[in-house]
């Protein structure tokens, strides 16, 4: 089965590229941008944000445009903390420093 949605960014169709261009001649079109959802896949993840945009401008097009009612669905008024034994503090190889537990691996995310 072949399903699609139509890119969500708010600005898609307004963008000069060769594939957005529709119509006949006398009456053409940009439209925005269909993305393929291979959703009979063993990849396919439904939870993938580009389900949903076609390009990184796109998606943080619609971010901007959206963000005090995104965060509205989950909004955070304290931190999160996550409790850690007996921190190590060592330099990092990116720069900066690595706060690891002593006897633990360096978690990476
Ligand atoms: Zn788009």
């Amino acid at each position: 089965m072949s399903s699609f949605n139509w890119c969500h960014g708010p600005k898609c169709h307004t963008y000069h590229t060769q594939d957005r261009v529709r119509g006949s001649k006398g009456s053409k079109v940009l439209r925005t941008r269909k993305i393929k959802q291979n959703t009979d896949s063993e990849w396919y993840c439904p939870d993938d944000m580009f389900n949903w945009f076609c390009s990184q401008t796109c998606m943080h097009k619609f971010i901007k445009t959206n963000i005090t009612r995104v965060i509205a669905l989950a909004p955070r008024n304290e931190p999160l903390e996550t409790l850690i034994n007996d921190p190590v503090k060592s330099e990092s190889y990116y720069g900066g420093w690595n706060i690891t537990e002593r006897g633990v691996d360096t978690q990476t995310e």
